[in-house]
């Protein structure tokens, strides 16, 4: 079986510069110029020429409005996994007097924090 390979657009609107590459959230991708995170735009929209003004201020907008969203959507995918894991953590943590699910317990405690990081990302 053949691995489809998603490749995304990744743009700077400061800089005016994108980039194909493989898709993944959260994107660790950076500009090549200002170092600030590169945006997913996703595989659909097009790429206004360098000297495009009117192009670049209307896809700096949807930037814009598209980080909030995602921000309010990842924070509420956040809050769903917490609470599933923090159920399941207590009752392991109940379960584990003689100390039998120490490993399995830590492996939650750093699931927990990769949620937390990955999902709410000005907390950490
Ligand atoms: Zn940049």
């Amino acid at each position: 079986m053949k691995l489809r390979v998603c490749h995304r657009t990744y743009v700077c609107t400061a800089c005016r510069v994108a980039r194909r590459a493989e898709g993944s959230w959260p994107s660790e991708l950076r500009c090549a110029s200002c170092r600030e995170p590169l945006w997913n735009l996703g595989s659909k929209w097009r790429i206004p020429a360098k000297t495009n003004d009117k192009g670049w201020r209307e896809l700096a907008e949807k930037v814009a409005v598209d980080r909030v969203t995602h921000a309010e959507q990842m924070r509420q995918r956040g809050t769903d996994i917490l609470r599933w894991l923090d159920i399941k953590i207590r009752k392991l943590e109940e379960q584990n007097r003689r100390g039998r699910h120490a490993k399995q317990l830590g492996e939650l405690y750093k699931r927990r924090m990769k949620v937390v990081a990955d999902h709410f990302p000005d907390q950490g």
